[in-house]
């Protein structure tokens, strides 16, 4: 059986990881500056997430949610108590699509509603509901669009206000930053002009921390910069370090029913202990603080290059603005400087989304050899 073609491949192989760094059978030494789509936070092959998964491993791997699975609720206290959400629920999932899938039908529940309000440049994922308020038509099948979703510019409050005035929306879902459309942030004015026209018209306020959560952005979710605090904030990319778990957090006001939301997979032994390892390794290397003060770094050094022409985010989610496709730029980081970035929706930006233990060092790594291929 062949393999149905849907990704364009780079022609490398990683086969082991250590921190921020992936290798390959021959032993060369690549730098992760993507971390595999953002999903590295605690680097690659941490000691403390390889023990504990082995560890769980070894005693249950999985059993299904009609039983007791105790790591469950360290998971949620945990996450509770290091993302400053220490009243909120938790369901477990165990994908990004899967997470915002459930936020938006807890906010349809809730409301008893069936309009979805999105933005402009959305990134949710590809699941039938996640991709309706997804705004790229290309990724969108014929089965998908539907008429209950509309899509606003970012920072245009006229069109949100009126359109929440209607009273018809369950939600209005934001990403805290855009990533996949090119690292772009909504102002915090524009999300807190978000809370309060969802708190004034009763719409269930949905955050979407995906990508830009779990303490990439410097804190450990990046709407916290705004001070705002969502209904429900949806998470998955690095709270499993690789293995695939997703979290919804839900504000107590939502009530819980049996029944009302489920999954065969979501919260299973190992998801949970790769989670709570995550966890572990954020708080006792504090990862959120360096993501911020080693991005703070990169991103005034970037800022210093004279052919760059901007450069947008914060903490480890940073995108790079040369002012024309990057393309063989990044082609030529990886073939010729071993340095794995990432691309966006946007052609001109180069994404950066490293491990979130990236190093000065690594960082000024990086800077060298970038600096290298933009002199040649
Ligand atoms: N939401 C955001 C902001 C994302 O960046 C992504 C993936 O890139 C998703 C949702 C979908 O996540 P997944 O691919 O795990 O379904």
């Amino acid at each position: 059986m062949k393999l149905f073609d849907v990704y364009p491949l780079i022609n490398i192989e990683p086969t082991t990881g250590k921190a921020c760094n992936v290798y390959d059978e021959s032993g060369k030494c690549y730098l992760d500056l993507y971390g595999g789509h953002a999903v590295i936070s605690i680097g690659h092959s941490h000691p403390h997430y390889i023990e504990t998964i082995s560890k769980q491993l070894s005693r249950l791997g999985f059993y299904s949610n009609s039983v007791i699975i105790s790591l469950q609720n360290e998971l949620a206290s945990k996450l509770g108590e290091l993302s400053g959400y220490p009243d909120y629920e938790l369901f477990l999932s165990n994908s990004g699509a899967e997470a915002n899938e459930n936020a938006l039908k807890l906010a349809s529940f809730h409301t008893g509603r069936k309009k979805v309000l999105s933005f402009k440049g959305a990134f949710h994922g590809r699941t039938a509901g996640a991709v309706a308020i997804t705004d790229n038509a290309s990724i969108v099948a014929p089965i998908n669009p539907t008429s209950h979703v509309t899509f606003v510019a970012l920072e245009d409050s006229a069109t949100l206000q009126a359109a929440l005035a209607t009273g018809e929306y369950a939600a209005a879902i934001i990403e805290s930053i855009q990533g996949v459309n090119g690292i772009d942030t909504p102002s915090p004015e524009f999300l807190r002009e978000i809370e309060a026209a969802c708190i004034k018209t009763g719409t269930v306020f949905i955050v979407d921390e995906v990508q830009a959560g779990y303490g990439r952005s410097g804190k450990f979710f990046a709407h916290q910069y705004a001070g705002v605090k969502p209904d429900l904030i949806t998470t998955a990319k690095g709270m499993g370090n690789g293995f695939p778990v997703a979290g919804l957090l839900i504000n107590p006001k939502f009530k819980a029913k049996y029944g009302m939301l489920g999954t065969t997979f979501g919260g299973n032994h190992l998801a949970c202990a790769a989670a709570i390892a995550v966890l572990d390794v954020i708080k006792n290397e504090n990862l959120v603080e360096n993501a911020a003060e080693v991005g703070s770094y990169l991103i005034a050094k970037l800022k210093e290059i004279p052919e760059v022409k901007q450069v947008k985010g914060v903490g480890l989610i940073i995108g790079i603005d040369m002012g024309y496709p990057v393309n063989d730029i990044r082609t030529r980081l990886i073939m010729e400087q071993s340095v794995f970035t990432g691309s966006s929706n946007n052609k001109n930006i180069l994404r950066l989304l490293p491990p979130l233990c990236l190093s000065k060092k690594d960082a000024d790594l990086f800077l060298d050899r970038f600096k290298k291929v933009l002199a040649s």
